[in-house]
Parts: structure tokens; C-alpha cells; sequence
């Protein structure tokens, strides 16, 4: 077996590429030789990056030229109360999450946790929050190419007339995707077709992505248009887009709780009225000014640090941010919601595989495919959001107590 100093003395004298270390050591001794070899390059020690505690190969799907793990520090927040009376079911209008969850959080941010954990009480003691899952559906868009809007018209209704022969092509590819439909769009030359799909515990970009390639190819086959990219754009993947904030993207997933007026003021030290002002000066008038896609606080906070605990795709945190925070005052009480339009979580696949990610889906009791395929995602979908509320009311909460302290001060009492 060669040894990683045997390797990085390969790659140092031009012997062996950075990427093909794999092909002659296992996973974890091509991880060491790829930091001997960075470490010879930039004089730096890479001691706490080599600290990972899973075998490097379990990573392999993951990752390329590894050389180790970033430690991000994992907490814990709860319990998250949600649906406490509901039945788990697989109809839609039903809740997937029921009961008390403990949610891990990565962050680097000191009190995030500490302010989540604060809503989350409040909401505990206002006897839960409520969270269902309205829409769900992983889209991709590919873009094609037509001579002009004569053909693109006749690709649009071919398409329409024929969705049955799209659906076989696109659900040979997978046991559990479902094709939902497919809405096209027509710019000029262009034919974008946005496919969407129930891809049930998955998050479901690499399903959804290979599904709609095999039924480009009978779009490509039976009409005039010819695919460019099997990503228009249209989908839209990891960009701020309105699209996903108004016809959603994975899952839109929304929460809402009635908080006593008593509590507001125990908990909280503000009002229920001072909180709506906030909302409503600052999420709602404050966003629609800054041209903003996300009305809300910080939902991406939470959902990021949800994202890097449990495995999800980071970079989906963008679509995460497309979030709308309603407050209204209800008898003196405080109600509060949460329409998160675009989360994209899955239980299975992806970074879900790695050992500390799976841990905290364990942690959840939401590890691997629900009974039936999709309640795990659509449970986890409803513990973000519910925790995506605490940490809005924490926020919103503070904001407003401020306010009402100077404004005390002001007053002279
Ligand atoms: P995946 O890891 O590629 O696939 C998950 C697979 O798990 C499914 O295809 C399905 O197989 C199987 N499965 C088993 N039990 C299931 C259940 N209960 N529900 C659903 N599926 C179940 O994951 P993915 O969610 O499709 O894609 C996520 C990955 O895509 C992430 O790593 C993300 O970073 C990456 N990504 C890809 C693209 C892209 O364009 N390709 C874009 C963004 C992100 P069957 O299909 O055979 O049923």
C-alpha cells in the first residue's frame, strides 16, 4: 500500500494529479496525502481540518479532492411543539410533524439558538404552533431552441397534449418520483418547459434532473424544438428568483400560532400590538421598499442552520429566505404565521448520508424514507418552520421591547 507521503511526493513532482489520489490509496489516505500536499504549498498546518470522525469514503458522493471536514459548531433547540393534537397522515391538508421535536442547529452565530429557543418556549406555552405543508413539488427547466414563435407555439401544444408519454418517459428513471406537471414558458425563440415533480422524502434535484432529461428527449423527437440546456433557469435553482416565492419550489410550508396577550408581555416584555408594528414597519413596508423577495426577519438564520445540521444543499438556503412573516392582533392575543413558499429538505439522498447529518435527522426521528414516502420531508419541513417562527417572534420580540423601553424612557415611566 503506498503511504500518503509516497503519494504527496508524486503529486509535489508533477507525477500524480490532486484529483486521482482515490485511484491509488483509499479515501482517507488520499485525504492525508492531498493535505501533505497543501500543507508543503502554503506552509500551512492543517491538523484540526484532518479531525473528522467519519470515514472519508462515506463522503465520497459528496465531495471531490477532499483533504477533511469543517467543523461547524452543532446545538440543539426545542421542543419544538407542533401539530400536538394532529395525526401523522399523508394527506396533504393533514400534518406530517405531531408532537415535540428537538431540532440541531450549525451555526457560527452566537444567539441564534438562545433567541430560537426563546420563541420556541413562548410557543410551547402558548400550547403549540400548528405547521402544514400546502404545496410541494421540485421543478426543473430546461430551455430549448426553436426556428420562431410558429414552432414554439406547436412545441407548446404538443407538450400539453401529450404530458401521459412525458410522464412515462420521466418516471422510467425513478421508483418513487411522480410527475406533477409541466408549465411552459415562451420567450421569442425560446421554449422553457418547468417540470415539476413530488419527489416525496428526496429533495429531489438530482431525481427531478434526471427524469426531465429523459423526457427531453421525446420533446426533442416528436417536435420542432431542440434542448440547449437541461437548466433554463426557469426551475430556479439557488438563485434569488420570484418565481419560487410565488409558485413555490419543494416544499411551501407555512405556521402559525396564537400567542395570549399575558404571554406576549411576560415572556416577550412587549405587546402584541408593538410586535404587529414591527412586522408590519419593518417585514412587511420595510421589504416591500428594499424591492425584497423575503418578508421577514431572519428566516434564513434558522434555515440555514437547519440546512447544515441535517445534510440539505446549503446553497438552497437562497430559495429558504422566501419566506413571509404575518402578525395581527386577535382579541388582545398576539397570531403569528410563517409561509416559508420554497423550502427544498429531503430525509433521504444528498448530504443526508453523511454519519453526524444522519445523527441529527435521528435526533428528529425523521432519518430515511416516511411511511408513506414523503411524511418524512414534509414532517421536517413543518419543524423548520416552526422554528423559523420561534426565531421571528424571538427577533421581532426584541425589536419591540426596545422600543417599548425608550419609549418608557421617553415617557418618563
Ligand atoms: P439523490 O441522492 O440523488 O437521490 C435520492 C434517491 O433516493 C432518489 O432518487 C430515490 O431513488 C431514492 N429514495 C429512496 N427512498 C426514497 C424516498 N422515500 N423518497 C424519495 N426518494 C427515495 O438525491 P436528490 O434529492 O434527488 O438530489 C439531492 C442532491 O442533488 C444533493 O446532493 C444536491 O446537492 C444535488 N443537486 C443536484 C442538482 C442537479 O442539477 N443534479 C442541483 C442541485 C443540487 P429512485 O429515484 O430510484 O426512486
Amino acid at each position: 500500500m503506498t503511504s500518503a507521503d509516497d503519494l504527496a511526493d508524486r503529486v509535489c513532482d508533477g507525477d500524480l494529479r490532486i484529483h486521482e489520489l482515490e485511484d491509488h490509496a483509499d479515501h482517507d489516505t488520499a485525504a492525508t496525502a492531498r493535505r501533505l500536499v497543501i500543507e508543503r504549498k502554503t506552509g500551512v498546518s492543517l491538523e484540526t481540518i484532518g479531525e473528522y470522525a467519519f470515514p472519508a469514503e462515506t463522503a465520497e458522493a459528496n465531495i471531490e479532492n477532499m483533504i477533511g471536514a469543517t467543523q461547524i459548531p452543532l446545538g440543539v433547540v426545542g421542543p419544538v411543539a407542533v401539530n400536538r393534537n394532529s395525526q401523522p397522515s399523508s394527506e396533504t391538508a393533514d400534518a406530517a410533524a405531531s408532537g415535540e421535536y428537538y431540532l440541531p442547529l450549525a451555526t457560527t452565530e452566537g444567539a441564534l439558538l438562545a433567541s430560537v429557543n426563546r420563541g420556541l418556549s413562548v410557543i410551547d406555552a402558548a400550547g403549540g404552533a400548528s405547521a402544514r405543508v400546502t404545496k410541494s413539488g421540485m421543478t426543473r427547466a430546461p430551455v430549448f431552441r426553436v426556428e420562431g414563435v410558429a414552432d414554439a407555439a406547436e412545441t407548446v401544444e404538443w407538450v400539453g397534449e401529450n404530458v401521459t408519454a412525458l410522464r412515462d418517459a420521466a418516471e422510467s428513471t425513478t421508483s418513487h418520483g411522480e410527475l406533477l406537471g409541466i408549465e411552459p414558458y415562451v420567450v421569442g425563440d425560446s421554449v422553457y418547459l418547468r417540470f415539476a415533480y413530488d419527489t416525496k422524502d428526496a429533495m429531489g434535484m438530482n431525481m427531478a434532473t434526471i427524469a426531465t432529461a429523459e423526457a427531453c428527449e421525446v420533446v426533442e423527437r416528436e417536435t420542432p424544438a431542440s434542448l440547449v440546456a437541461l437548466s433554463g433557469n426557469l426551475c430556479s435553482d439557488k438563485k434569488p428568483a420570484a418565481i419560487n416565492a410565488v409558485e413555490g419550489r419543494g416544499r411551501s410550508v407555512t405556521a402559525d400560532v396564537c400567542i395570549p396577550g399575558d404571554l406576549v408581555e411576560d415572556r416577550l416584555h412587549t405587546t402584541p400590538e408593538a410586535i404587529v408594528e414591527a412586522n408590519t414597519r419593518k417585514n412587511l413596508t420595510g421589504s416591500a421598499k428594499a424591492g425584497a423577495l423575503g418578508f421577514n426577519a431572519h428566516a434564513a438564520n434558522v434555515v440555514a442552520a437547519a440546512f447544515l445540521a441535517t445534510g440539505q444543499d446549503e446553497a438552497q438556503v437562497v430559495e429558504g429566505a422566501n419566506t413571509i412573516t404575518t402578525m395581527d392582533t386577535r382579541d388582545g392575543d398576539l397570531y403569528a404565521a410563517v409561509s416559508l413558499a420554497s423550502l427544498e429538505v429531503g430525509t433521504v439522498g444528498g448530504g443526508t448520508r453523511l454519519p453526524a447529518q444522519a445523527e441529527a435527522l435521528e435526533v428528529l426521528g425523521l432519518r430515511g424514507g416516511g411511511d408513506p414516502p414523503g411524511t418524512n420531508a414534509d414532517a421536517l419541513a413543518e419543524v423548520i418552520a416552526v422554528a423559523t417562527l420561534a426565531g421571528e417572534l424571538s427577533l421581532l420580540g426584541a425589536l419591540s421591547s426596545r422600543h417599548l423601553a425608550s419609549a418608557h424612557e421617553d415617557l418618563g415611566r
